[in-house]
Parts: C-alpha cells; sequence; structure tokens
C-alpha cells in the first residue's frame, strides 16, 4: 500500500458522493464547496459535521474527529486503517459491476415467465412496482458471459461474489433485487437456500433515503412485504431484511424524531414478534417513539395482502399498534 496508490484511491472515491452514498445529507453551505450537515459519527441534532468538497476532508465541531475519506470509513465502519482501504477499494470496484448485473437481470425478468407468475403469486404485480424496485430475475448460466464480454475481469466478477469459484453465476433461478451494495436474490426453487445476498454488508435500511422524511416510519422484515404495501400506498415503508437490524440500520432509525411502527412476520414460534419487542425497546432507549403492529396468527404482511387483505385493514392494525 503506497502512497501513489493511496491517493488515487482517494482521487476515485470523493469524500462528498461517499457519504452521500451513505444517506449523509448537507443541511447548509458554508462558502463555496463546503458543507455543514449532521455528524454520523455521533448522536449529532444540530449539524457540527463540515465537509470541505473541494479539499475531500470533513471535520466535526461535536466529537472533535476529522480527516479524508479513509479515515471516515474506519470510523464510520470502525474498523483499522488496511481494513478501510480494502473497504473502500472494493466499493469501488463493486459498485459499476453490481448496477451492471442489476441491469442485465431486469431484462431477463420479463424472458422467464416462471419469474413473472412467481412474483404475481406474491402480490407484485404492476409494473411501476417493479420498476420502482429494480426487481430482476437471475436464470442462472448467462451472467458471466455478459459481464466478461462488457469487458470485466472474472476475477472481478469472483471477488463481488457474482460468480462462484468454479466459475458459475452465483444466483440461479433467483428474483433479484438491488441493494444499496449488494443484490439480494430470492429463490423459486425450492431445493435451494430461499434468501442469499452477496458476501458483504447487506447495506442499510432498504430505500431510506425516501422515507427518511416522514414523521411515521413502518418497518418491515422483508422485501417482499415493503413491496406490498408500497403497491397498497403505504410510501413510508422501509425494509431491514431480517429481524436483526445491523448499527447502520439502527443509527438511520434514530437519525431524527420518528415513530416507528414495528411490522415484523407473526410466526408460529413468536421469533418475529419477539425480535419487535426487543427492536422497539432499544429504539425507546434511543428517544424514539415505536409501536409494535400486531398482524394476525401466522400472518406477514405479504401473506396479509395477497389473501385478500386492503390497506384499511392494514391501517387499522397500525392505529391498533402500541
Ligand atoms: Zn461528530
Amino acid at each position: 500500500m503506497n502512497r501513489q496508490s493511496l491517493d488515487e484511491l482517494k482521487q476515485q472515491i470523493p469524500l462528498m458522493g461517499y457519504l452521500q452514498a451513505h444517506d449523509w445529507q448537507p443541511a447548509r453551505p458554508l462558502g463555496p464547496g463546503r458543507w455543514m450537515g449532521l455528524c454520523p459519527l455521533h448522536g449529532d441534532h444540530q449539524p457540527s459535521f463540515l465537509v470541505d468538497a473541494n479539499k475531500d476532508l470533513f471535520y466535526c465541531y461535536g466529537c472533535g474527529r476529522g480527516g479524508d475519506v479513509i479515515r471516515f470509513a474506519e470510523l464510520y465502519h470502525q474498523v483499522k486503517f488496511p481494513r478501510a482501504v480494502a473497504w473502500l477499494r472494493q466499493w469501488r470496484g463493486a459498485e459499476p459491476l453490481l448496477q451492471e448485473a442489476a441491469r442485465f437481470y431486469r431484462i431477463q425478468l420479463h424472458r422467464h415467465s416462471e419469474a413473472v407468475a412467481y412474483l404475481y403469486q406474491r402480490g407484485i404485480r404492476s409494473q411501476a412496482l417493479m420498476e420502482h424496485m429494480g426487481i430482476g430475475y437471475a436464470p442462472g448460466g448467462c451472467l458471466r458471459g455478459w459481464l466478461t464480454q462488457l469487458g470485466h475481469s472474472l476475477q472481478a466478477l469472483r471477488e463481488a461474489g457474482l460468480v462462484t469459484r468454479m466459475g458459475y453465476d452465483a444466483y440461479v433461478q433467483r428474483i433479484v433485487f438491488p441493494l444499496e451494495g449488494n443484490l439480494y436474490g430470492r429463490s423459486l426453487s425450492l431445493a435451494a437456500p430461499p434468501h442469499r445476498f452477496l458476501p458483504g454488508s447487506k447495506g442499510g435500511l432498504y430505500a431510506w433515503k425516501q422515507v427518511q422524511s416522514h414523521p411515521e416510519v413502518i418497518l418491515v422484515e422483508g422485501l417482499f412485504d415493503y413491496a406490498v404495501l408500497w403497491e397498497a400506498g403505504f410510501h413510508n415503508v422501509t425494509c431491514s431484511l431480517g429481524t436483526h437490524l445491523n448499527a447502520h440500520q439502527l443509527r438511520q432509525l434514530c437519525d431524527g424524531p420518528r415513530t416507528v411502527y414495528i411490522a415484523f412476520d407473526a410466526d408460529g414460534n413468536g421469533s418475529g414478534q419477539q425480535a419487535a419487542q426487543c427492536l422497539s425497546r432499544s429504539l425507546r432507549e434511543r428517544g424514539i417513539t415505536a409501536r409494535v403492529v400486531s398482524l394476525p396468527e401466522e400472518h406477514d404482511p405479504n401473506s396479509l395482502f395477497v389473501q385478500g387483505g386492503d390497506s384499511r385493514q392494514f391501517q387499522s392494525l397500525l392505529e391498533e399498534a402500541q
């Protein structure tokens, strides 16, 4: 890791772009190319985080920390310098590749009737919804050829996890949803594990930028839950991709005053509801109003809507939530 390659890395990842990709928003300008905003590194309530986009440097008047994009990645992901550099390198390389893969999968979706039929049966029926979520389909056996033909190396595909060590497409017969820095794949086949992510973080809360400003937010477990709620007109919905929130997701939920409605699955063994109670406690400890939505037994938001539920019914569940 020499000086030159570090400078190169920093040039390729402007601090402002990296911050915004992690949901940071400038609150007010402070002269040309200089911005103040809430500090993503500590629980900040008034903007104390200064970003100088010309120099690619930050400084926080609240927690007293500052530096370049590598320093930011160290503090934000709580890792040491070499790990932060590796992380940024991967982020720089994987981003365009994942976008290209997602685009390819979107084209495949309408060529495979089994995929469209599966979505239909899970309540995903409108073109607008599919476009909003960027939903695609991985038939398997053709992504590698497409991406290498576009000039991506097999090595890069392996590192991103799109291709296995043996050189096969990693996602086979999976509905694919693009996430921030990852792709989620839901298997159509019962013989394969239902949920898969590429290696690396599952990222932040789904579509957080679009719900961040709502005073009331609905949090669900899965993307199919998200889809039916969005379709039913609840555009203040977000998704944690599982009942366990990572530190980044928890920080997002607590980045301002709001009420969070937790609508996890009401599965038979009670694990979804237990996770919801646990999360609502930890949100309350951080000063966030949390309400747990009780769905009818054995239901999740997706099955509720697929089996004839409507927005009025879900609205009354929200109103009953404690
Ligand atoms: Zn700070």
